[in-house]
């Protein structure tokens, strides 16, 4: 029976341009508001000009890298001077800590408080600032997710920030922004896109609305993305990845991550690799794992029928089964030089301490099919 609940931005702009019409709709929300960037805020520079030209006035705030509680926490002392919202224009990094930010200026006491897993997971009080996002690269899909992904250097961890309020205002995509971004950035958060439509596509919360967004967007990376990363300046290519960025981050907020992102969220803590790579790094044999698992024990789950639906639109054949979506996608990496868990810094010792925090996480809860210990353990060895 079919039964779906859909949450998103409240408005979403999407095309060549968009940006521009920016400015008069930021009018709307306030005339102060916090600019957050990442580390060269030059490149907001002639968006900031637009807007104060427009009548809003800018307090500018760098984010640097991940974001950290240290980093929110500065945020938000920035903000409480005076600014009425907040507008992130940026990659994941960026987007997720100016959504922290818009939620905790006006809740008082620190970050940490309102975390889950590692904090107390205090509800928010207060109505939180409007957010705007504006996302600079083309994967990870947060302009239109409610969650915002922190570290605690503290702990050694990452853990979400989450509210349904945190969904952004507007969300405006404008894929003339990714032009300019590197090869292997453009590798990272395409893979990550690819992972955000395979694993709601094939969730135990999957549903049919979903199910279209992560069919359109896998069509679009895998006719687009070794384009975009050969040939940065191909317009088309861009506008298809930030096309299947964006169905990645409605398909995720509304059906849930699998076993990738359970892993991907532990190591992001332990390695100071960014989230598209690790997510790149596992995401071929998280992928033959899971396949493996369904026809040993679950043949009839609907996931199974998913993956191989999966495999024929990835590699265009009609007679295609499970196991070539994998040898497709272990493919690709290798054209785009997708380092391992290895290269990224991981010791071989540190596996068990992966696999146990992975357990705990809540992307784990959807992947079509628990998985042992010993099968997670064996993803980490065999993408080490
Ligand atoms: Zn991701």
């Amino acid at each position: 029976m079919m039964n779906f609940e859909l949450a998103t931005a409240a408005r979403i702009l999407f095309g060549a341009g968009k940006i521009n019409d920016l400015p008069a709709i930021a009018r709307g929300f306030g005339l102060r508001t916090l600019l957050v960037t990442g580390r060269d805020s030059l490149r907001a520079a002639s968006f900031k000009q637009a807007l104060e030209g427009a009548g809003v006035s800018c307090r500018t705030f760098s984010v640097p890298g991940e974001p950290t509680l240290p980093i929110v926490r500065d945020g938000v002392l920035a903000c409480r001077d005076g600014c009425e919202f907040v507008i992130s224009f940026g990659g994941g990094s960026v987007i997720d800590a100016g959504k922290a930010i818009a939620a905790l200026t006006p809740n008082s006491g620190e970050p940490l408080d309102y975390l889950e897993v590692i904090g107390k997971g205090q509800q928010l009080q207060n109505p939180l600032l409007p957010f705007i996002a504006v996302p600079t690269t083309a994967g990870t899909g947060s302009e239109v997710t409610r969650n915002a992904v922190l570290g605690s250097p503290e702990h050694g961890l990452k853990a979400s920030l989450r509210h349904p309020a945190m969904l952004a205002r507007v969300a405006v995509v404008d894929p003339e922004l990714t032009s300019n971004l590197p090869p292997h950035l453009t590798a990272n958060t395409g893979l990550d896109a690819l992972t955000q439509l395979i694993e709601p596509f094939v969730s135990c919360r999957a549903n049919a609305l979903v199910d279209l967004f992560c069919r359109e967007g896998m069509k679009q990376v895998a006719s687009s993305l070794l384009t975009a990363y050969e040939n940065g300046g191909d317009r088309h290519a861009r506008e298809s990845m930030a096309f299947a960025s964006l169905l990645g981050g409605l398909s995720l907020a509304n059906a849930g991550l699998g076993v990738v992102h359970g892993m991907a969220s532990p190591l992001g803590g332990m390695l100071s690799a960014p989230h598209g790579a690790i997510c790149a790094a596992l995401l071929p044999q998280a992928m033959a794992m899971n396949i493996r698992a369904l026809r040993e024990r679950a043949p009839d789950r609907p996931a199974l029928a998913k993956y191989e639906e999966a495999a024929r639109i990835l590699t265009g054949n009609r007679e295609a089964r499970a196991e070539d979506a994998t040898q497709w996608i272990v493919e690709l990496c290798t054209r785009l030089a997708v380092g391992s868990l290895g290269d990224l810094g991981l010791h071989r010792d540190q596996i068990p301490v992966l696999v146990e925090n992975a357990q705990k996480t809540s992307s784990m809860t959807a992947n079509p099919l628990p998985l042992t210990e010993a099968e997670i353990a064996e993803i980490a060895e065999r993408s080490w």
